[in-house]
């Protein structure tokens, strides 16, 4: 068994400094799906550095009215907290339909965005991933892949993400702030998460060292409604098969502000940019709505097992949509 040395953070730098020129230490928020990989042996940590006493574990409201929510605030904290219920219930709901309590409970909001894919062959060390081991083949590409990908793969990768938080930032125009040896920076959620190319053992654009330190939420205008669904195997505890977010504002008959995202569908949230572009600016009519989502799943390149993926993800974000545009 490979020894792992535990350390505390007092502060972002004390942690960022037990990381420098350890490529193999790893941050460890709520331990729920680090630990399970460790157990695996997906994951071979040198260094565990402890980041949960941090004063990270805040939703803070800023004068502009945008949420600063810390890296360490824990899943069930966010969904409750008043201000997120009130103006993004499409970031309570997604986080309400992800996992357990139990779960919920100790799992963090950079965890979540940063826990890797649950492609059955990733977690699997006797079958083939480029992912684990580069250059190793892709098992999912011609075997069970079902839960896979349809929109953005690549030959190398067909592993979805299987956030359901990140699919509600990515709608809302998030921001991830991060600290590292190079200092502070942002990057928009949607840019966050890479798709799979040629480089799939890189989820996401965070750098050797980086701390998530927190993420930004910008105020969404006055009478915007928003609203997640998710369609999985169970009623609980299970991963998105197809899911969506979406953020809408309707005044005078007219779409002003649409933010639209899938999940369980490709290897980062998905921007429905397509859907988007087609129903700012107008009248947002079943046919309208219809054609808008239609526009964005043209690009699916559904594999063996998982066409249904397609007809499921166009079926939610019409209702979704139109019950927005109903209350809007
Ligand atoms: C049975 C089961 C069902 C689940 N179902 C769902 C579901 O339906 N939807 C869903 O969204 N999730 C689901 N999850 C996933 C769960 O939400 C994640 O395991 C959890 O959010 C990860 O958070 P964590 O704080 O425990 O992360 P950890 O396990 O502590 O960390 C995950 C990764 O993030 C890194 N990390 C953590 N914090 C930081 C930071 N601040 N900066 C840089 N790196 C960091 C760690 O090094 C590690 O690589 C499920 C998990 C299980 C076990
Ligand atoms: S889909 Fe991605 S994660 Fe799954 S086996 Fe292929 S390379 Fe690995």
């Amino acid at each position: 068994m490979k020894p792992v040395t535990y350390v505390r953070a007092g502060s972002v730098a004390e942690a960022a400094a037990a990381h420098a020129g350890r490529p193999e230490a790893r941050y460890l928020g709520g331990g729920t799906n680090l630990v399970d990989l460790m157990k695996l042996g997906v994951e071979r940590p040198d260094v565990l550095i402890d980041i949960t006493r941090l004063p990270l574990d805040q939703v803070e409201e800023s004068p502009d009215g945008a949420l600063r929510i810390g890296a360490t605030v824990r899943n069930t904290d966010l969904a409750a907290h008043p201000l997120v219920r009130e103006r993004y219930p499409v970031l309570s709901q997604a986080v309400l339909s992800g996992a357990s309590g139990q779960l919920r409970n100790v799992a963090t909001t950079a965890g979540n965005l940063l826990q890797r894919t649950r492609c059955a062959y990733f977690q699997d060390l006797a079958k083939p991933c480029n992912k684990r081991v580069p250059g190793s083949g892709c098992g999912a590409l011609d075997g069970v892949n079902r839960d896979h990908a349809v929109l953005g793969h690549s030959e190398h990768c067909v592993a979805t993400h299987p956030s359901d938080l990140a699919v509600a930032l990515a709608a809302l125009d998030a921001v991830v702030e991060m600290a590292g040896p190079g200092g502070g920076r942002t990057v928009e959620l949607t840019e966050f998460h890479r798709l799979p190319q040629d480089s799939p053992d890189q989820d996401t654009v965070i750098r050797p060292g980086e701390l998530i330190t927190g993420v930004l939420l910008p105020p969404l205008p006055g009478g915007a409604v928003s609203r997640y669904r998710k369609a999985r195997d169970r009623a609980s505890y299970a991963f998105a098969l197809a899911s969506v977010a979406a953020a809408v504002q309707v005044e005078g008959g007219v779409v002003r502000h649409i933010g639209v995202a899938f999940g369980g569908l490709a290897h980062r949230p998905w921007r429905a940019r397509r859907t988007e572009a087609a129903l700012l600016g107008s009248a947002p009519t079943p046919e309208a709505v219809a054609q808008a989502v239609d526009a964005e799943l043209a690009a699916a390149v559904p594999l063996r097992d998982n066409a249904y993926k397609v007809s499921l993800a166009r079926d939610l974000a019409r209702e979704v949509l139109g019950s927005l545009i109903a209350r809007s």
